[in-house]
């Protein structure tokens, strides 16, 4: 375990001293409060927002944004819907939605592609600078053999 640490709190901002909770004493036994009172809110709404849970039971939008994002409402078995990072669609799980992540998946093989690509034209300019020196090397002998002719 971490040594103890002087910090603020992430839920309430309050300078807490930190025994590797990550909060302080008060949000720490508001979370594990909230936390049930989530669970059953979600069970009973499945597919529920953060901000209808937060409305509906009066739980301040930052802790609850902040058990998602620690994945304690995962772990509590909660499908909370919040919005995808890039677009704003509601999605349940991960940090972006479906579209945007294969929007990414997406960019992301075109850029392998053009990696791909341009590494097959280095290989190509390395073959022809290949192909290139025993040209030279022919022409060289050849000329060779012309003086060697005239002589
Ligand atoms: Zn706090
Ligand atoms: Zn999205």
């Amino acid at each position: 375990m971490a040594a103890p640490t002087l910090k603020n709190c992430p839920v309430c901002h309050k300078l807490f001293l930190d025994k590797g909770y990550g909060v302080c004493n008060n949000c720490m036994q508001e979370q594990s409060e909230t936390k049930q009172k989530i669970l059953q809110y979600v069970q009973e709404h499945p597919g529920c927002t953060v901000a209808e849970i937060a409305s509906a039971l009066n739980a301040p939008m930052k802790l609850i944004k902040y058990l998602r994002e620690h994945g304690d409402l995962v772990d509590l078995g909660a499908a909370i819907k919040y919005p995808c990072k890039k677009c704003g669609a509601l999605i349940d799980r991960g940090t972006y939605c479906r579209a945007c992540t294969s929007e990414f998946a997406e960019a992301n093989q075109k850029i392998q592609q053009r990696v791909q690509s341009a590494e097959r034209l280095s290989d190509l300019s390395k073959e022809l600078k290949k192909d290139n020196s025993p040209k030279k090397k022919v022409k060289l002998r050849m000329h060779f053999i012309n003086m060697n002719d005239d002589t």
